[in-house]
């Protein structure tokens, strides 16, 4: 980015203004003096006015991706799998995932650039359910849809209460939507061991009120205004 529009986008003068301090000698980089305003800011560049270091406010960006199984929720994976990170291809700013979704779940991951957001929503008080849709193995008897319900011990942690429905029971296996307001690692499919069946796919597809809608696998959007207000 130019020089004074650096300058003037970082609220500190009109670019014109920019212009004349640089020429007063007032503008340095990375401690020397620039009086060339068409100078190109590095993202590294340190940048003074006035003898003040001034700072660009990164943008705020808020995207919903639909994760597809077979990426690792993280910047970088020792084992060298796929990373979300290589789905978001046209954002410029350096995101990061709010919550995980494990290597073999899809669906529903938002991700930003904005730690207080991101930190707000971690919090356990926040209560913001997520909404999983889930095939298990074997038969789901009332008994266990009750212990599901009210809170299952998941190895030295007992679940809060949650909403389970079941969709479609079928001989060997059964399709549950299931809501829960914690995050814990595995939770979901901790939940259904605890009751004895095992998870054979899972998909988050909600956090709140946000659905994944028609969002197609491996894609994403940027969250609406009001989206981004609802969360925050
Ligand atoms: N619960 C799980 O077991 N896995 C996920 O990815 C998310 C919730």
């Amino acid at each position: 980015m130019r020089l004074n529009k650096f300058i003037a986008q970082a609220g500190v003068a009109s670019r014109r203004k920019a212009d004349e301090l640089a020429k007063q000698g007032k503008v340095k980089i990375n401690g020397a003096v620039m009086t060339e305003m068409g100078y190109d800011v590095k993202e590294d560049d340190l940048v003074e006015v006035n003898g003040r270091i001034i700072k660009q406010e990164a943008k705020k960006v808020y995207i919903m991706l639909n994760k597809p199984k077979g990426f690792i929720t993280s910047t970088r994976d020792e084992r060298d799998r796929p990373t979300v990170m290589e789905l978001v291809t046209d954002i410029n700013e350096r995101l990061f995932a709010i919550g995980r979704l494990d290597y073999n779940t899809s669906g529903m991951l938002l991700m930003t650039n904005d730690g207080d957001l991101a930190h707000k929503l971690a919090h356990p008080k926040h209560h913001i359910y997520k909404t999983y849709r889930a095939r298990v193995s074997g038969q789901l008897s009332a008994e266990k849809v009750a212990k599901l319900r009210n809170g299952v011990d998941i190895g030295g942690f007992v679940t809060s209460k949650a909403v389970v429905n079941v969709m479609k029971q079928v001989e060997r296996s059964a399709i549950v939507e299931i809501k829960i307001f914690e995050g814990r690692n595995r939770q979901v499919r901790k939940m259904f061991s605890a009751v004895g069946n095992k998870v054979m796919d899972l998909e988050r597809i909600a956090i709140g009120e946000l659905y994944l809608g028609h969002l197609m696998q491996g894609h994403y959007r940027k969250l609406t205004k009001q989206e981004v207000d609802y969360l925050k």
